[in-house]
């Protein structure tokens, strides 16, 4: 039985056409060689395509390509923009005062890395969302100190979908010293992307959230005022010394077609999504006893978040065998405890567990919703029953 993916935000799909490129970077006809081998012109063609790559990525970003570190995805971006920059700082001043402000619904990329600084000494506020699962530009504003160098936000919600103002926040910062990070994994394709609009100091990204491949992601690092990092691998000085590793030439150039086929597509697929978005979550929302959990305005066209009354999440899941969607994050999902960012925007433990994320993609259709919400229906009325 075939099952429908309705979890894009958890993983998307490679495009065909990035992975038709990537075969074509692996074997002994291909574009397979060491970009970093300067003796030979297999060399010099694999060091071009990650150099098309690298453009291809700023260009969409509206960026320099000397500002796009490789990395292994947005899990390491964000520990190299966090930890990274922290121990650039104690490198200048051991004894300085450090706080980063952050929120209590980032990824767990973030809160993990957070609670790993803390450890090290450095203080961080974690600001709580509204009912709606925002933060406000006014929060950050308050928690604001000479001491803090850094205000690290998502741009888009991975469970919820909601949006942060990070344009209102690089304003915010603009004469203040502490940079800006954004974790910009769930927004690329889904919102506008442009690190000069945001004013954003440092940027993560993850190629499989954006029709690429697993295992490759960038770090914006802004040159112009220029953001000092600490490498946190060693060995070769690749990245210019911010990461070293062989650079994985059919991922990268996987990553930058990808790229650009968002930048050439991603305003019509996201008019396209928010419309089965809404026509997904009208039909199931007539259901009735079904919450949406997050903001209705302020929301990226690719999710719905719903929870459902008198239904337990995790019989609801396990009962929907022919779609394939989450309950809280995939990150979460190993354990059964609700979901941390359902609890931070103040629902109970009952509809915090009832919560499910239904994700749409580049390859959802209007027949693929119909036959969710029919599926759906079917579950929900026998559960309730
Ligand atoms: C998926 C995701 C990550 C982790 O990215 P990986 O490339 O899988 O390491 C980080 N932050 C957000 C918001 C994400 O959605």
């Amino acid at each position: 039985m075939n099952t429908l993916y309705l979890d894009y935000a958890a993983t998307t799909p490679v495009d065909p056409r990035v992975a038709e490129l990537m075969a074509s970077c692996l074997t002994l006809e291909g574009n397979f060689a060491n970009p970093a081998s300067r003796s030979h012109r297999l060399g010099w063609r694999a060091e071009q395509a990650v150099e098309s790559a690298r453009r291809q990525l700023a260009d969409f970003i509206d960026s320099d390509p000397r500002e796009i570190v490789w990395t292994s995805g947005a899990t390491e971006s964000n520990n190299l923009a966090l930890k990274g920059r922290v121990e650039y700082l104690r490198s200048q001043d051991a004894g300085r005062p450090l706080h980063i402000i952050t929120s209590s619904i980032e990824h767990k990329a973030i809160l993990d890395t957070c609670e790993w600084l803390e450890d090290k000494g450095v203080e961080i506020t974690y600001l709580t969302p509204d009912a709606d699962g925002l933060i406000h530009v006014s929060q950050v504003a308050a928690a604001l100190r000479d001491e803090t160098v850094m205000v690290s936000l998502m741009a888009v919600n991975n469970e919820l979908g909601t949006t942060t103002d990070i344009a209102a926040i690089g304003q915010l910062l603009a004469d203040h010293n502490a940079v800006l990070h954004v974790d910009a994994a769930q927004a690329v394709g889904k919102i506008p992307v442009n690190v000069r609009e945001w004013q954003a100091d440092l940027v993560s990204f993850s190629a499989h959230k954006m029709y690429g491949p697993k295992g490759i992601g960038a770090l914006y690092v802004r040159r112009q005022p220029q953001v000092l990092i600490a490498a946190q691998i060693h060995g070769g000085g690749h990245e210019r010394g911010m990461r070293s590793g062989t650079l994985a030439t059919h991922q990268i150039a996987g990553f930058g077609l990808a790229a650009q086929l968002v930048s050439d597509e991603g305003a019509d697929d996201m008019t396209r999504l928010a419309s089965l978005r809404d026509r997904f979550e009208t039909r199931v929302m007539a259901l009735g006893g079904v919450y949406r959990n997050g903001s209705e305005q302020w929301r990226s066209c690719g999710h719905a978040n719903l929870s459902f009354d008198g239904v337990d999440g995790e019989i609801l899941l396990a009962s929907l065998a022919k779609i394939a969607v989450s309950s809280g994050s995939a990150c979460a999902s190993a354990s059964v405890e609700p979901s941390y960012v359902l609890k931070a925007i103040g629902r109970d433990d009952a509809l915090a567990h009832a919560g499910l994320r239904f994700s749409f993609g580049r390859f959802t259709t209007e027949a693929d919703i119909d036959f969710a919400v029919e599926h759906l229906s079917q579950i929900v009325g026998r559960l309730r029953r």
